[in-house]
């Protein structure tokens, strides 16, 4: 199988099409979503139906949760919860109901997904260090689980009981390791390279690699200022922070 793994899109329609054109370049079979469908930019509606088009398995992020009303969102950042009270005013119900039923966590034969860490999926707690991600691996039943939330992409990998972190996303899987890998975000990249993150697992191939897209940034920007949602959501697509 050849698996084309998404995160963080975060209502950015343009990076979402960006990307959706990269995988059918790179003949994706399946598509899977580490969560934050929506938040922060001007289309989530349009980035649901595509989520929905294209067959695509989500698990939930605090974005989403928050809007469907699942999370209590005090804790985010003004602007966080700026675009959450904008983002409930353009869904409908059955958009809200689909965002409140994806799940906190979830595993196929080949992968686990969850958008924070395993140890406590619905509380999304940031996966950003060797103690998180060992907690993490103590729960994983499969080789590979793929994360998102930080928006910066790392890997994490489990040797003979020890585990190191880097951010080099290309990987030849071995017999020997297990993998966490963050994807990095499609559509709010924040390791200061503007491009829309995502990555490859080929199972064939025993191989995970990370792909950086261009997108027309000023566009989404300038949909986010239209809207009238916090000028900084756009102004930060542009420097990738
Ligand atoms: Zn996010």
């Amino acid at each position: 199988m050849r698996y084309g793994i998404i995160s963080d899109i975060h209502s950015n329609l343009e990076a979402f099409e960006a990307v959706m054109t990269e995988c059918r370049q790179l003949k994706i079979e399946t598509l899977l979503c580490c969560g934050d469908i929506v938040g922060y930019g001007a289309d989530p509606k349009a980035c649901i139906h595509l989520v929905k088009k294209g067959n695509i398995v989500s698990v939930a992020g605090n974005h989403d949760w928050a809007v469907s009303g699942r999370l209590d969102f005090s804790y985010f950042t003004p602007n966080g919860q700026a675009a959450v009270l904008w983002t409930r005013s353009q869904l409908g119900m059955e958009d809200m109901i689909y965002l409140n039923n994806l799940p906190s966590w979830l595993k196929n034969k080949d992968c686990t997904l969850v958008h924070g860490t395993l140890q406590s999926p619905g509380q999304f707690t940031y996966l950003t260090n060797i103690e998180k991600a060992s907690q993490t691996f103590a729960l994983m039943e499969n080789k590979v689980c793929f994360v998102g939330h930080t928006h910066v992409p790392q890997v994490y990998i489990e040797r003979e009981g020890r585990i190191y972190s880097s951010d080099i996303l290309d990987i030849d899987i071995q017999p020997d390791c297990r993998y966490i890998i963050n994807v990095g975000s499609v559509g709010q990249p924040r390791d200061r390279n503007p491009l829309a993150s995502f990555c490859v697992y080929d199972t064939q191939l025993e191989m995970i690699e990370n792909h950086r897209v261009p997108y027309d940034i000023e566009r989404a920007q300038q949909k986010i200022l239209e809207a009238g949602l916090p000028q900084a959501l756009g102004l930060r697509l542009r420097e990738g922070r």
